[in-house]
């Protein structure tokens, strides 16, 4: 099982990306250049550990924010924009779409649009569903908001409790691909992970020549 949820996460999702051509799977590059997104955020526990990590080696990333988190650490939105990187709407408290109503839904999203651009003062272009659980509403949102819908091609799962960093980190590095969208979270659930298993990731995909992005 702790092998097979990242693997199927990464694997298994390939066949069905080409009927979402909206949602966002890969960049499409030919260059050593991939995304690393960080979902959950921001947290007093993770945040700025991460935001050093990344720093140390010149990476941008893009960084899903829960809106009752952002307006609970406005200094760390402002931190995590003032150091490069973007953020996204993650929603107001991460329901699952697959059972919130539309109506609950719209709203989690457009309040977190409003924390969000307000502390940030630009519009928010990327939106990521909470268990990465999309739906045709959403689909149908993030066109009329212009927020597109990030999901991802490498998903390590350093929020399962059989995470370990260095698991998490040979992961993406074996399944990196030129363009690749990596999903990590900064959650507390992931502390004694997904910090070191970052920086291995960071420490070794550098030396190879890659670079990371933002979105
Ligand atoms: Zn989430």
């Amino acid at each position: 099982m702790r092998v097979l949820i990242p693997y199927l996460a990464t694997h298994g999702l390939r066949p069905f990306q080409r009927f979402f051509p909206d949602m966002l799977w890969r960049v499409d590059a030919a260059a050593p250049t991939a995304y690393l997104t960080f979902d959950d955020g921001p947290t007093a526990e993770l945040t700025r550990p991460l935001l050093d990590t990344l720093a140390d080696y010149d990476a941008q990333a893009t960084h899903f924010l829960i809106g009752s988190h952002a307006a609970e650490h406005p200094d760390l939105v402002r931190a995590i924009v003032a150091d490069g990187h973007r953020i996204g709407n993650h929603t107001y408290t991460h329901p699952d779409p697959w059972t919130i109503s539309e109506d609950g839904l719209a709203r989690e999203l457009q309040r977190t649009t409003e924390v969000l651009e307000d502390l940030i003062g630009a519009p928010l272009r990327t939106m990521r569903p909470p268990y990465g659980h999309p739906t045709g509403f959403l689909r149908e949102w993030c066109a009329a908001q212009n927020q597109r819908m990030v999901m991802w091609d490498v998903m390590p799962g350093d929020f399962l409790q059989t995470a370990t960093a260095s698991r998490v980190s040979s992961f993406v590095i074996n399944h990196l691909r030129p363009g690749s969208v990596i999903v990590l979270h900064d959650n507390p659930i992931c502390e004694d992970v997904t910090p070191q298993a970052l920086a291995t990731i960071l420490d070794t995909l550098t030396r190879q020549g890659w670079s990371f992005d933002a979105l």
